[in-house]
C-alpha cells in the first residue's frame, strides 16, 4: 500500500518536473511541497515527536519510489533522515524534542556535515574546529560537499573539539541556518543529481550553545559512523529506484521501437540485457530490503550488510543504466529521452556516503 502510495504521488507530483529540475539545475521545490504534503519528506522520524514514525524497510520503500522518477528528489527523504539520524541515535532527549518536531512538521530540513576539502574518504582527518568558550561552544571551518546546504535549516556538524585523539577528538552539533557566521558557497556544477544543490558550508566563529552538542564529547566521529551505517541503506534504496526506472522506460521503448521490420523486443538480444537488468535488480532489491530489516533491528552485522547493499545496489544502478542507453540507441544518447540522466544520477551513488573502495576496505574489516 505504501509503495502504491508513493508511487502514484511521485508519477503525479514529481515524474513531470524532473527534466526541467535536471536542465535547470534547481531545487525540486514541487517534489518537497508534494511529499511535505503527504508527511513523505522525512518519514523516519518517531511519532513522538509528529513523525511518520517509518521504519527502515518503508523508509527504503519511499526513497526508492521518488528515485524511479527523480532521483534528486529522493535526496530530500533521504537527506533528511541522514542529517537527523545523529540526533536521533545520541542527542539528548530535548534536543530531539527541539529538532525533530520542526523536521518532522515540514519546517526545516536536516543536512549532515562531515566531509571537506580535504578529508573526504579519510574523514578523521578534518579540521573543522569547535572551541569551548563557557557555556558556548565556537565552531571555524569548512564543510564541503553538503546535500541541500543553504535550502536545509538544520546542519549536524562534525568537529575537532580535541586535535590530539584524532577520531576520538571528534564531536557532533547541531548547527542552524540562521547562526551568525553560517554561510554557503556556490552550487557545485554536477554530472547528475542536478536538482539536488551540493554546496559548501562555511563556518566562521559560529557561537552555538553547548547544550547543542549531540552526545558527549569526543563521540560525534562514532556517532557519524553509525549513522552511515543505517543511511548506507537508503543510497541503496536510491540506487535501486533509479535502476527500476530505466528499466521501466527502456522495457517499454523496446515494444514500440521497430527495426528490421518488428519491434526490437522480439531480439533475443535484446531480451537477455533485459532479463540482466531485472536479475540484478532483484539482487540488489533483496540485500537492501534485508540490510533494511537489519538496520530496524540493530542486528550486529549491520555495517557489512549496509555497506554490502549500497556498494551492490549502486554498481547495478550504473551497469543497469548503461544497458537502459544502449537499448535506445542513439535516442538513449539525447535528453529527450529519460534514461541519460538516470545514467549521470546513477554515477553518484558509487561515489556518496563512502566510494565504493571505501565500502569494500568497511566490508573488509567487518568480514561474516
Ligand atoms: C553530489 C555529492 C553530494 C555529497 N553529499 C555529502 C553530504 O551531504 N555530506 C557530506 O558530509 N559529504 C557529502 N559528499 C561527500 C562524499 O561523501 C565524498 O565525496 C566521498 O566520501 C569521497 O571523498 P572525496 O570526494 O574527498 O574523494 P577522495 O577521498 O579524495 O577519493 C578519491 C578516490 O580515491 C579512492 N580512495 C581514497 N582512499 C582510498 C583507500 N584507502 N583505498 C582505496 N581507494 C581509496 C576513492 O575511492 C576515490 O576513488 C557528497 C559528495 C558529492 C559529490
Amino acid at each position: 500500500m505504501l509503495r502504491d502510495a508513493v508511487r502514484s504521488l511521485a508519477e503525479a507530483k514529481i515524474a513531470p518536473y524532473a527534466a526541467a529540475v535536471d536542465e535547470e539545475a534547481r531545487f525540486p521545490q514541487e517534489a518537497l511541497d508534494a511529499l511535505t504534503a503527504n508527511d513523505l519528506h522525512a518519514v523516519h522520524v518517531p511519532e513522538e515527536y509528529g513523525g511518520a514514525g517509518a521504519d527502515a524497510l518503508a523508509t527504503v520503500i519511499v526513497i526508492e519510489e521518488v528515485a524511479r522518477v527523480c532521483a534528486s528528489s529522493s535526496l530530500i527523504p533521504a537527506v533528511n533522515k541522514l542529517g537527523s539520524l545523529p540526533v536521533i541515535l545520541s542527542g539528548s532527549e530535548a534536543l530531539k524534542k527541539k529538532y525533530m518536531t520542526p523536521l518532522a512538521k515540514g519546517d526545516g530540513m536536516f543536512s549532515y556535515c562531515l566531509s571537506e576539502p580535504d578529508a573526504g574518504s579519510d574523514a578523521a582527518g578534518m579540521k573543522t574546529k569547535a572551541v569551548r568558550d563557557g557555556d558556548f561552544w565556537v565552531l571555524n571551518g569548512v564543510k564541503r560537499w553538503i546535500t541541500n546546504a543553504g535550502e536545509s535549516e538544520y546542519y549536524t556538524v562534525m568537529a575537532v573539539t580535541d586535535p590530539a585523539k584524532r577520531s576520538k577528538g571528534i564531536s557532533a552539533f547541531v548547527v542552524e541556518k540562521s547562526d551568525e557566521g553560517v554561510s554557503f558557497g556556490a552550487p557545485e556544477k554536477k554530472l547528475g543529481i542536478k536538482g539536488s544543490p551540493t554546496r559548501e558550508v562555511y563556518l566562521d566563529n559560529v557561537r552555538i550553545p553547548a547544550d547543542r552538542m549531540i552526545g558527549e564529547e569526543g563521540t560525534g566521529f562514532a556517532t557519524a559512523m553509525k549513522t552511515l551505517d543505517h543511511t548506507r541503506i537508503t543510497i541503496a534504496a536510491q540506487a535501486l529506484g533509479i535502476a527500476q526506472g530505466a528499466l521501466d522506460y527502456a522495457k517499454g521503448y523496446v515494444k514500440e521501437r521497430k527495426q528490421f521490420g518488428k519491434p526490437i523486443a522480439d531480439f533475443q538480444g535484446v531480451q537477455f540485457m533485459l532479463a540482466d537488468m531485472a536479475m540484478k535488480i532483484e539482487a540488489a532489491r533483496q540485500l537492501t530490503y534485508a540490510a533494511a530489516a537489519k538496520s530496524e533491528r540493530g542486528d550486529s552485522d549491520l555495517t557489512f550488510q549496509g555497506a554490502a547493499a549500497k556498494c551492490f545496489a549502486s554498481d547495478v544502478a550504473m551497469e543497469v543504466t548503461t544497458d537502459a542507453v544502449q537499448l535506445l540507441g542513439g535516442y538513449g544518447y539525447t535528453r529527450d529521452y529519460p534514461v541519460e540522466r538516470m545514467m549521470r544520477d546513477a554515477k553518484i551513488t558509487q561515489i556518496y556516503e563512502g566510494t565504493n573502495q571505501v565500502q569494500r576496505i568497511v566490508m573488509a574489516r567487518n568480514l561474516p
